[in-house]
């Protein structure tokens, strides 16, 4: 190029290239080929032909008259033809528009495009835009001054973007394009004749095309990941067989991608594994581990909700338990729509796969189990009409879906769509569980899970929670051989009968609880002993006492009798958690005696069990005293029955602002307070949990609240009972264990409280636990 005029010293042309700190802030795009003007372009016929030299003054023209002098783009549409003639043209068009020739002064060109680049960088949309990317307000913009690569002219030239894993799967694999004869980023429109980089059977590669300049090229971008320590996406151009390389940019990737970049980097002693652990945004983690809708597919909406329960799942349409379990047993995935669920749908949520609910927020029924099985789950979705009568949803805009219509919930934008999009299926491959692992390493608060069932103790583990942290006893009950026997108790009129239905439920508490045991494999495991009320246990229609009535040979009259006498105005508040245990103890005493029974057993073949049983809704201390004593004496009767020793440890659950405040009292009789922040929040705020769905988004929207406080802990509400309540629990026993285990236990805002409060562990449903770990892991850095 010796011959060329050179403008801008050696180089005959320049390209500007804006660098922002974050790619995802945005910015304008780079400017090649400033300097040309017709001088240039006649020499640059001469030396690379009338074509090359086209090209490439078109090009400049082009960008320059859209982004520099701000043309409409439209102008340039209509110009189709290459070389000299569509260059003249493209002339004409600026010229007559912007009523002034195109400019030809190299300088005034360059000062005109640095100008407008930071211009559009300061710009209110664009300043809008990368702040709600969570770019800090004085974010500046780097603007690279570069000397001009052709990738046009003679021998191999060209120009392409090259990258060394693939950016869903973050898999070591050379991906990118090259096109002949192209500047910039030509190589990835759509219809350009690009080449692959390595050789691969769907056609023409650079490696074969130009294997030096290949070997060069991977050089180059390995160590470019090296020395930038991240991986990149290089834009390259070939000079006559030469490879430059002209830009990189952090590569975009999907969540299951970051985790293998950031683990092979630390592997590869790029980075340490303690910045590989806080380069992965722990809430990410929830992608690779459910279903996901294929960020492509098409998706028709129908309904937006509370994403109460992260995946995705298709299935028709029931709308009752026993159609769950009847579609189940035909193999046909299923979703449960429900105006809201109650402990009675636990079966069919147990065979849908997925769940969508009318009403409820973030700690409802439905997004509490849902969370807590992994099943996606979507509720208060009250932009639907749910016609219960005639089994019907229709949608804001008037389509109607019937029982066996096809739909898919997405659980983790709180989506309802039509159909069957297409899915992403959950890893949990090697990279995955070597960061947990060093997550495990790092983090300085204990990780446990809230697991209720044989299955989610499995997952739990799998998940690598170091205990269950609250085992919900009431949704045992609910299995089919349970009800009766349950209902026979609570319909009980003399204490003999009563014990006489304890008595069939006895062994299989013990089995349950020997199961969860076994699975734990010495794990603690954290029983809350019965909490709801016990009209949940009863029929709520005509059929259902019909059917009771059959089943325990008593006339209808009087079961309907006692179901009216057992319901309750405010049944959150009422004759629950520890209230039965004072007024019905002999509910307690057979979980109590079913646990101990348990440890022995489970203890006997496997390893020792120390269980821990948990007292919910406690408000007073009284309360307390009252169910430990009878606890110590079924453990005092259980040990003189079997000639077996064993220990436990009683625990009380913070769920009223009163057991809080009196943390100190409380404290002497128990080994651990568990905060149930759920309910710890609906009695702070006086809130319901399963109500507030309804007016929540108004509240959120008009900023009466910054967020849904059952969704995220309020720090300066109830945040403040659960520093008084660990202070004042602390002072009188210094040793006491803290923990939480409502549904904020999952979330990296909450953990960062919790560790600065001195907590021991958090719990959360089982399929939060990897997120937990490693939000954990970044507190600890
Ligand atoms: C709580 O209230 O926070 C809790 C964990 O218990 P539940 O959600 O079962 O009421
Ligand atoms: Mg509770």
């Amino acid at each position: 190029m010796a011959t060329l005029l050179a403008p801008f010293g050696e180089s005959p042309l320049l390209c500007v290239r804006p660098s922002s700190e974050d790619p995802d802030w945005g910015g304008p795009g780079a400017i090649l080929n400033i300097g040309m003007n017709d001088a240039l372009y006649v020499e640059f016929c001469d030396v690379l032909g009338p074509e090359a030299a086209a090209q490439i003054y078109l090009r400049f023209v082009q960008a320059y008259a859209i982004h520099v002098a701000r043309l409409d783009p439209d102008l340039f549409e209509g110009i189709e033809a290459d070389g000299q003639e569509g260059l003249s043209a493209a002339l004409k068009a600026y010229e007559d528009e912007a009523e002034e020739p195109f400019p030809q002064e190299p300088s005034v060109q360059l000062a005109a495009v640095l100008r407008s680049m930071a211009r559009a960088w300061e710009g209110t949309t664009a300043r809008l835009l990368r702040q709600a990317k969570g770019a800090p307000a004085d974010a500046g913009l780097g603007l690279v001054v570069q000397q001009m690569v052709f990738g046009i002219g003679a021998g191999e030239s060209g120009s392409g973007v090259i990258q060394l894993v693939d950016s869903a799967t973050g898999q070591a694999q050379i991906t990118g394009r090259y096109l002949s004869q192209s500047q910039g980023r030509d190589a990835l429109q759509k219809g350009a004749a690009a080449l692959f980089l390595e050789v691969d059977e769907r056609g023409p590669s650079l490696e074969e095309l130009a294997p030096e300049a290949f070997s060069a090229l991977k050089a180059y971008t390995a160590l470019m990941r090296e020395k930038l320590r991240e991986e990149m996406q290089a834009e390259f151009a070939v000079e006559n067989g030469k490879v430059h390389l002209l830009d990189g940019v952090r590569i975009s990737r999907s969540a299951r991608a970051a985790v293998r970049i950031a683990v092979d980097l630390a592997n590869d002693r790029i980075i340490p594994r303690e910045e590989a652990l806080l380069r992965v945004e722990p809430r990410a983690l929830n992608e690779l581990l459910h279903r996901q809708i294929d960020p492509h597919a098409k998706r028709d909406r129908i309904a937006t909700g509370v994403a109460a329960s992260p995946g995705a799942a298709t299935g028709r349409i029931v709308f009752t338990s026993s159609e769950a379990q009847a579609s189940a047993a035909r193999a046909e995935p299923c979703v449960l729509v429900r105006r809201e669920t109650s402990p009675e749908d636990i079966r069919g949520m147990h065979v849908a796969v997925a769940v969508l609910t009318e009403r409820g927020g973030m700690t409802s029924h439905a997004a509490v189990i849902g969370r807590g099985m992994g099943l996606p789950c979507v509720v208060g979705a009250s932009s639907l009409v749910f016609n219960l009568q005639k089994k019907t949803l229709t949608s804001s805009d008037g389509r109607v879906f019937k029982e066996g219509d096809t739909i898919t919930v997405d659980g983790t934008s709180g989506d309802v769509l039509v159909g069957e999009p297409a899915m992403l299926e959950a890893t949990h491959d090697d990279a995955f569980l070597e960061l947990m692992e060093w997550s495990d390493a790092a983090r300085d608060i204990g990780v446990r899970a809230n697991a209720d069932t044989p299955n989610d103790a499995i997952t739990a583990r799998n998940f690598g929670a170091e205990g269950i942290g609250l085992c919900r006893t009431e949704h045992m009950f609910f299995e089919a051989d349970r009800l009766t026997p349950m209902r026979e108790m609570i319909f009980a009129d003399k204490p003999q009968d009563r014990r006489a239905a304890l008595e069939r439920l006895l062994p299989m508490q013990r089995d349950d609880f020997t199961e969860l045991f076994r699975i734990m494999q010495g794990k603690p495991v954290c029983i809350r002993l019965l909490d709801p009320p016990l009209h949940e246990f009863l029929p709520h229609d005509k059929v259902g006492c019909r059917e009771l009535a059959e089943a325990l040979d008593l006339p209808l009259s009087d079961v309907t009798r006692r179901v009216e006498a057992l319901g309750e105005y405010n049944p959150m508040l009422g004759m629950r958690g520890v209230r039965l245990g004072v007024t019905v103890p002999e509910i307690y005493d057979m979980q109590a005696r079913a646990i101990f029974e348990a440890t022995i057993a489970a203890s006997r073949d496997g390893d020792p069990v120390v269980p821990e049983i948990m007292i919910p809704l406690v408000s007073a201390m009284r309360e307390v005293e009252l169910v430990k004593t009878r606890i110590d004496a079924v453990a005092a009767a259980v040990r003189t029955e079997t000639g077996e020793d064993f220990e436990f440890r009683l625990g009380v659950m913070v769920e009223t602002p009163r057991a809080a405040l009196r943390a100190e009292e409380i404290a002497p009789y128990v080994s651990f307070l568990s905060f149930g922040t759920n309910d710890l929040t609906q009695m702070t705020y006086g809130l319901s949990r399963d109500d507030a769905g309804r007016f929540m988004s108004t509240y959120v929207q008009q900023g009466v609240y910054p967020e849904d406080p059952f969704h995220t802990l309020d720090i300066e509400g109830v945040g403040e009972l659960l520093e008084i309540g660990a202070t004042r629990g602390r002072k009188a026993e210094p040793d006491l264990v803290l923990s939480i285990c409502g549904e904020h236990g999952g979330n990296p805002e909450s953990i960062a409280f919790c560790r600065n409060a001195g907590f021991n562990y958090v719990s959360c449903s089982p399929f939060r636990v990897p997120v937990a770990r490693l939000a954990a892991a970044q507190l600890a850095l």
